[in-house]
């Protein structure tokens, strides 16, 4: 089964000259989730991993589902007053302007182990963002892992520091 038939090509979503990367037929298909969750943790060789954190939206889905299976806790990374309890923010540059994602201060303890997890690496801004609020936490970053990488947009370069690992590449 090859993981790059359940993503597809949406061409101008969510604006004109981009072609994007839609994973719900992989979300879709039980065979091709868990087969696609199984390739994420074998990348971890067993590591143990204390926090697992997702970027809001499309990073909870398949970043509950490896805190499920690592035994991890989960933690929610949301864009701007979205989470309730006390945050710590950092920003990011978009294409025009920037934007910011947030954490809950209690989420990650000193010293935990932690895996970062989006559903795509494209720029690497929001990976960047993620890198900068675990590490303010405190955390120990063991791998950055992603559905897909886009690897024409060199976003890998922005957290070259750590272990990335991708389950499709462009
Ligand atoms: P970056 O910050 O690396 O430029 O963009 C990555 C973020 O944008 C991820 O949170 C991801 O969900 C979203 N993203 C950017 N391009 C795509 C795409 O083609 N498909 C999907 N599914 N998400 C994308």
């Amino acid at each position: 089964m090859q993981l790059e038939n359940y993503v597809r090509d949406i061409q101008g979503f969510p604006k004109e000259g981009i072609l994007f990367k839609d994973i719900t037929p992989l979300l879709n298909d039980p065979e091709a989730r868990h087969k696609c969750l199984e390739i994420l943790v074998e990348s971890l060789k067993g590591q143990k991993i204390d926090k697992v954190i997702g970027a809001e939206s499309r990073g909870f889905f398949f970043g509950m589902l490896l805190a499920d299976r690592l035994n991890a806790g989960f933690v929610p990374v949301r864009k701007p007053k979205k989470l309730p309890f006390d945050t710590i923010s950092a920003s990011y540059d978009l294409e025009y302007g920037t934007d910011a994602l947030e954490i809950h201060v209690d989420a990650i303890k000193k010293g935990e182990r932690v895996l970062i997890h989006d559903d795509v690496l494209a720029t690497g801004g929001t990976a960047k963002a993620m890198e900068t609020l675990v590490k303010e936490l405190g955390g120990e970053i063991i791998q950055f892992n992603f559905l897909m990488e886009l690897s024409f947009l060199n976003g890998r370069e922005k957290i070259k520091d750590n272990t990335i690992f991708a389950a499709i590449t462009y």
